[in-house]
């Protein structure tokens, strides 16, 4: 499976950075995680990379933050299954179902299409409910979780992912998270977005964290 990171707040030459986050899985279907914060960045840098918003199958949404779902508006179509929390507003998804195909909402583990697993919504303490995906390597060798905001603490979302599989990797915004130490055990470490540990992350693990930045590709 080939990930593509459209929307970070890094990015590669040529592209634009900003506060937010966006992820294309090329899977059994064209699937779009997150959309970042602006509808205008989220096109230019589609174009940029040649992906048009109508070859998008899927998209799903991790939160309902506005740097994760800013960017709606440049990818919605009358073709496209747009995955939520079944926590989000009901003005939100109004808003989403004008103008897709559908909108299905999200509350426990599921699979999306194969391959492609949702956590279903979680939730630490009073905080918001967030999904992440749950990604098969294509070689089996375990999970890769991919996170937008983290906001139920990587800890607890990975531990959830452990339901689909080992855990290979995680791609992502982490947040606040800053139990390094257990993240070890993964071969692949993807700190992006608004991880605040960033650095430290790249440093400890210099042989399995890669950069993250809009432009990235990720083969898994
Ligand atoms: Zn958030
Ligand atoms: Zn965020």
């Amino acid at each position: 499976m080939k990930l593509r990171i459209v929307y970070d707040n890094e990015a590669k030459e040529g592209l634009e950075s900003d506060w937010g986050f966006a992820c294309l899985l090329e899977a059994e279907k064209s699937i779009l995680f997150d959309t970042g914060a602006s509808a205008e960045i989220l096109s230019r840098n589609m174009q940029r990379l040649e992906l048009k918003k109508e070859d998008i199958e899927i998209i799903a949404l991790s939160h309902e933050h506005w740097d994760h779902i800013g960017g709606l508006d440049a990818v919605l179509h009358q073709n496209v299954a747009v995955y939520v929390p079944s926590s989000f507003t009901r003005g939100t998804k109004k808003r989403i179902e004008e103008k897709a195909a559908e909108v299905v909402e999200v509350s426990g583990p599921a699979d999306i299409v194969p391959g492609v697993h949702t956590t279903g919504e979680l939730r630490a303490g009073a905080g918001i409910k967030e999904q992440s995906l749950v990604l098969d390597t294509k070689e089996c060798e375990g999970v890769v979780v991919l996170t937008g905001c983290a906001h139920p603490g990587l800890e607890n979302i990975l531990e959830a992912a452990k339901g689909f599989g080992e855990l290979y990797g995680v791609i992502g915004g982490f947040h606040g998270f800053d139990n390094l130490k257990s993240l070890e055990t993964l071969k692949m470490i993807i700190p992006c977005h608004c991880t605040v540990h960033k650095e430290e992350i790249r440093r400890r693990y210099s042989e399995k964290a890669v950069w993250c930045g809009a432009g990235v590709v990720i083969e898994i």
